[in-house]
Order: structure tokens, then sequence, then C-alpha cells
């Protein structure tokens, strides 16, 4: 039979896939014990009661555990990390470590970040054209532009400013093109082309209060442009938002493609969904084919392909996405195909990952507004 200590060693193949650590330095071990017969019981403590990954931890152990010589049975027991432990926890995981807290982004439905491999391929064109596409067709949807270093989603939705702060101290988000939500690092330069020299702390905690101490409200979309590439902000967001989804943008050709696929590597080892893939700028200069080929590598859809248009670029440029300015342009049509292959793949309710911000209130519900 194994010893404790080599049962402990294999229980550090178990990865909480929200938290992206190891159940044995999560301290998520309770107990071992060595049984006759080839016997071993393992209790695991989660967070919460309902935990909803419970079954991905029973599976886990039963395979390292399962796995070692002299092992005929595993069984698995559970039981909840007290509120010292938790603190604990939360402690060991460092600054802003673990998922934000629930109910930060309780009303909001969706979360998908707008990812590329490298910068320059059109994804805050994308960011921007698909959230006004998104709120074209009926959805409450909002851009936060976490592209701290290049946001460009302000001049593309024609939106600038400095936003309110509500009674409770919640970031109000600007509204654009009559209701298109909208936060961006711009919003609280003292100047619009202010240099971000954020690195590491700074920037992981702006990051949480974007998504944090912003008064989101009701939202069936809101998407994120990610910084180009897989650095800092995009662990972040993977670890503090392990519901998002990524939409991947790339340019036909082949080098860009590479690059992306890196951003969704960085995806899959995180546990984030990937929606699909969006080909831009297909045409004469840049060839066509490279969204595909990315998409079917992934096993994911092609949401669509964007042709490259001087409209595009112009329209951006003036404050306005294509889709609303020329609802009818080619380019147009497939940032709406894109939005309603997003809208197909996605749910349409609020999913109870967060607890909604009425639980505890008591007595007759408020009629609410239709
Ligand atoms: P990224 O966010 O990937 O760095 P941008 O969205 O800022 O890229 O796009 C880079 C430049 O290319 C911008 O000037 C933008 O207007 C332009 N652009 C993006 N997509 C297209 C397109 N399909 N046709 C023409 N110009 C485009």
């Amino acid at each position: 039979m194994p010893t404790r200590e080599q049962i402990t060693e294999a229980l550090k193949s178990v990865i909480d896939p929200e938290l992206h650590h190891d159940i044995v330095s999560l301290g998520m071990v309770r107990d071992i014990e060595i049984q006759d017969g080839g016997r071993v019981d393992v209790v695991v403590s989660l967070t919460t009661p309902g935990c909803p990954i419970r079954n991905h931890f029973q599976n886990g152990v039963m395979e390292a555990v399962g796995s070692l010589e002299g092992v005929r049975d595993v069984n698995v027991g559970f039981d909840v990390l007290s509120q010292d432990e938790k603190q604990s926890l939360s402690q060991r995981l460092g600054r802003g470590g673990g998922p934000l807290p629930a109910g930060s982004l309780a009303q909001v439905t969706n979360v998908i970040c707008v990812a590329s491999g490298k910068g320059g391929v059109g994804k805050s064109t994308a960011t921007a054209n698909l959230a006004a596409a998104l709120f074209a067709e009926g959805r409450a949807t909002a851009a936060l532009d976490a592209d701290v270093w290049g946001y460009s989603i302000p001049r593309m939705l024609g939106v600038h400013g400095r936003p309110m702060v509500s009674a409770d101290r919640k970031i109000i988000p600007l509204e654009t093109h009559g209701g298109i939500k909208a936060v961006s690092i711009e919003f609280f330069l003292d100047s619009e082309d202010q240099a971000i020299t954020w690195r590491g702390p700074m920037l992981h905690k702006a990051i949480r209060q974007f998504l944090e101490d912003v008064e989101w409200g009701q939202l069936d979309y809101l998407l994120i442009d990610l910084p180009p590439g897989t650095g800092d902000v995009t662990m972040t967001l993977a670890q503090l938002l392990p519901h998002s989804k990524f939409v991947i943008v790339t340019t036909p050709q082949e080098a860009a493609q590479k690059v992306a696929r890196r951003a969704a590597e960085t995806a899959v080892r995180y546990d984030i969904e990937l929606l699909g893939v969006i080909e831009n700028m297909y045409g004469e200069v840049f060839g066509e084919g490279g969204g595909q080929v990315l998409a079917d590598e992934l096993d994911i859809p092609l949401l669509g392909k964007i042709p490259l248009t001087e409209g595009v670029r112009r329209a951006s440029d003036a404050g306005t996405p294509i889709v609303l300015e020329d609802p009818d342009n080619p380019a147009s049509q497939a940032f709406f195909h894109a939005a309603r292959g997003i809208i197909a793949a996605t749910p349409q309710e609020i999913r109870m990952l967060a607890t909604p911000v009425v639980a505890g209130i008591t007595g007759t519900p408020l009629p609410m507004a239709p």
C-alpha cells in the first residue's frame, strides 16, 4: 500500500479549475485514511456546499489515488471549509487571486473576451462592431476596454468623458449610440493620450476594479477587448472570470494564426470555453482561409469573415461602428452574422453564477418594469 505521503503527492495532480492550484496546496485535502484491503478514504473540503465542480474533484481524486500501486478502492467524501479556512485560502492565493466576490456581475448573463495573438488584426474593431451588432439585435450590451496599453474602444464607439459615481460608490459606465455601455481606462486618465505604465499588481487591481466596482447593471453581453497576446491581463481575467468565453480574432495569414493559436491555448489551459474564430481583413491583400484553418484546428466555429474594406476603418475612426453606420455593407453583414452566432451559442438568461442582488430581500416584491 502507498503511504500517506505518496497519496498526498498523487493528489497534487488534482487541480481546482477555478482557483488554478492543486487541492493539496490549497489546503482542501481534509483527511486521508488508509484502510485494510487496499481501500483509501479521502475527504476533500469545498469552498461552498453546492460546489458545481464536485464531480471534477471526485473523478480527479479517484483517478490520482486509484492509479497508485496496491490501491483497490477509493472513497471520496466532501465537507465544506470553515469561514476561517476560506479566509486563509484567499490569503494564500494572494491579492485578488480568486474569482470575483459573488454578486459582482450578478446581472451579467455572458462575459465574452475578444482575444488575438498579436496587435493590429482588428480585435478592437471586432469588439466595437460586435457590441453594436448585439445591441442592434436587442441585447443589452457593454464593452469593457481591457486593452490598457492600446485602448481604442472610446474612439471606435465615439464615447469620451469621465463616468459618474453612484451613491454606493460604483462607477457608472458611459453610454453611446442609444445605450451601448462602455468603460475604458481612457475615461480615468488626465489626458487622452496619457501613457499607461502599469504592470503586475497595479494592472491586476485596475482590471479587478473594472469588474467589481462598475455598476454594469443588467446585461446580456459584456464584451471585453483584451490586449493582444497572452499577457498579465488575460491571465488576470481568466482567473477572475472562470465562466467567461473567448472569441479569437485572426487575419487570414498563417503567421497571425500561429499567435492566435497561442491565445487559444491559454484559454484552454484556464478551462475557458472558446466560442469561435473571426477572420478579419480577408481579401486581395491578405488572402483568406486562415480563420477556417484555425477554427478547424480548434474544433470551434468560424463565426464570421470580415472583408478588408476602407469603410470599416473610416467608420471606426469617426466613432460609429460600420454595423450602425452602414448596416447593409458586406462587412456589417459579416459582423451581424458573427453576432448571431454568438447569440446562438450563449445562454439568454441570467446564469446563477453569482448571488443575485435580490437575494436576502423579504416581503412583497416590487412590481418590475417589463
Ligand atoms: P487591434 O485591436 O487588433 O490592435 P484594431 O481594431 O485597432 O486592431 O485595428 C487596426 C487597424 O485596422 C485600425 O485602423 C482599424 O480601423 C483597421 N481595421 C480593422 N479591421 C479592418 C477591416 N476589416 N477593414 C479595414 N480596416 C480595418
